[in-house]
């Protein structure tokens, strides 16, 4: 596709699993036959801009058996309305996998929902450009209307020139930043985030010992892994806490993910947000679920009974890179709490699962975040539907913060699925019913 250029009702900055959300939900509004004529047409002219060569969900933790954790009806439609084109039970019947499907246990497997995100992305209404890095969104000075526009400014990669569209609303699903702590800031490529995981594993000569930093699901998945794809490497997992904790998954704390809960989690002062959050934080974040925590438990016990143990663990340590030299990356491990001395290891390679973090104002909206009401821990102010509000009086700017609003909105609103239908449904309802007058979309050259 030609880049796309001009104006355009919405512009939709990444089109990972929360930009296709946001395809999906404006496509299947604009098939409502009580629509006007105008509110339909968004779908087909929103444009989609996307960094990656293709519509990939985590293509470099696409491991082998690893599962989702969310629950499948948790998907790009059914949440929002069950009689959507895009829901995962429509996916498994196009692909004639109903009876399969419904025969197997446990959640779908990684691979499955990865397809399945492609199937979705393909399908639905809309401009989308891949290779096309979002640098800037500006003010667009030249729009004298009562609304203010946006220019959306982006680079495309493959002809290496640089881009714009001007918009009246623009969404943000960037998703979630890779966190790598300043204590393994080097560059060497034996040092990587899990965020390159497949690529840097596979560009290496085979490792004799790796170090693993982390104790969350990622983590966990990366060291089994390792343990099959390295049998005879020494394997380091290094954690802050006691070991592996798991997932809270009690049922009654799951409604954190119930679409409800973000106005009243909204609703609290700053200081209050941030208690209820941290009671809920385990259900998601620095924890396994239990089949890893199983399968890890079983792996070093079997080192123990075979006195040959492979997985070695270092908990409540904290850890730095102290050189790296072409034999070895050198790693100080001391106690957490005392900062007494541990261990010196030398490994092949360094893998940081040490998470993500949600950007306080994403990278893109710097040059027009100076407008934006900020509350008293710095975030912006959003609505329950995650439009940021103005320093000018608090009205509407239109644009969305989309699964990149996770500590004014709730947990649930973090870059998961769990709401992603839900939010993309709010999202495109007030796209098409704003009234906003619908420039012509166009592509070019
Ligand atoms: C290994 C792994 C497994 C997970 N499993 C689950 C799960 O089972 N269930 C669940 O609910 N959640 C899971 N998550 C959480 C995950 O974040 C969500 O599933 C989902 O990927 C969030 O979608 P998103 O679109 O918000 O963010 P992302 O998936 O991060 O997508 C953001 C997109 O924006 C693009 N982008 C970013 N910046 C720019 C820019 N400047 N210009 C253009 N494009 C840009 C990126 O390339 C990317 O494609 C998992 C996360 C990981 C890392």
């Amino acid at each position: 596709m030609t880049a796309p250029e001009g104006t355009a009702p919405v512009v939709c900055i990444g089109y990972g699993p929360a930009g296709i959300g946001l395809a999906a939900a404006l496509t299947d509004l604009s098939y409502q036959p009580h629509r006007e004529p105008h509110e339909g047409g968004v779908a087909g002219q929103a444009v989609y801009l996307e960094r990656q060569a293709e519509a990939a969900w985590q293509p470099e933790l696409m491991i082998a058996g690893t599962d989702i954790q969310h629950h499948y009806l948790r998907d790009f439609g059914t949440p929002r309305d069950p009689h959507t084109r895009f829901g995962f039970v429509n996916y498994l019947h196009a692909k004639n996998r109903f009876y399969e499907f419904t025969a197997r246990s446990g959640y779908p497997e990684r691979v499955e929902w990865d397809d399945y995100c492609r199937w979705v992305a393909e399908r639905v209404d809309g401009l989308r450009h891949f290779g096309a890095t979002v640098r800037a969104v500006h003010r667009d000075t030249a729009a004298n209307g009562a609304r203010p526009a946006y220019r959306v400014e982006y680079r495309d990669e493959a002809t290496r020139r640089d881009h714009s569209i001007v918009t009246p609303a623009v969404v943000v699903a960037t998703g979630y930043a890779p966190h790598i702590p300043a204590e393994f800031e080097v560059d060497d490529r034996r040092v990587f985030h899990s965020d390159r995981y497949l690529s840097g594993i596979t560009a290496l000569e085979p490792p004799r010992s790796i170090a693993v930093v982390g104790a969350a699901q990622t983590a966990g998945e990366i060291i089994l892994d390792l343990r099959q794809r390295f049998p005879d490497a020494a394997v380091h997992s290094i954690v802050r806490n006691n070991g592996f904790s798991m997932y809270d998954l009690g049922h009654f704390v799951n409604r954190a993910y119930w679409p409800h809960e973000r106005a009243a989690f909204a609703a609290y002062p700053a200081e209050i947000r941030a208690e209820v959050y941290a009671g809920q934080a385990r259900t998601n974040y620095a924890a396994v679920d239990p089949d890893v925590s199983t399968a890890l438990y079983n792996d070093w016990y079997r080192g123990r009974v075979l006195g040959a143990q492979r997985l070695h663990l270092h908990i409540r340590s904290a850890s730095r890179i102290i050189e790296t030299s072409p034999a070895a990356i050198t790693l100080d491990i001391t106690d957490r709490y005392t900062g007494g001395h541990r261990d010196r290891i030398g490994v092949d390679a360094v893998i940081l699962c040490t998470g993500y973090v949600q950007p306080r104002i994403p990278e893109v909206l710097a040059p027009i975040a100076a407008g934006f009401a900020v509350d008293s821990d710095g975030e912006p102010v959003v609505d329950p539907i995650g439009q940021i509000r103005y320093l000018d009086g608090g009205h509407e700017s239109g644009i969305y913060l989309h699964g990149v609003a996770e500590r004014q909105l709730g947990i649930g609103s973090a870059a998961s699925f769990s709401l992603l239908a839900v939010r993309s449904g709010d999202i495109a309802e007030s796209l098409v019913t704003a009234t906003r007058p619908l420039p012509t979309a166009t592509a070019s050259a």
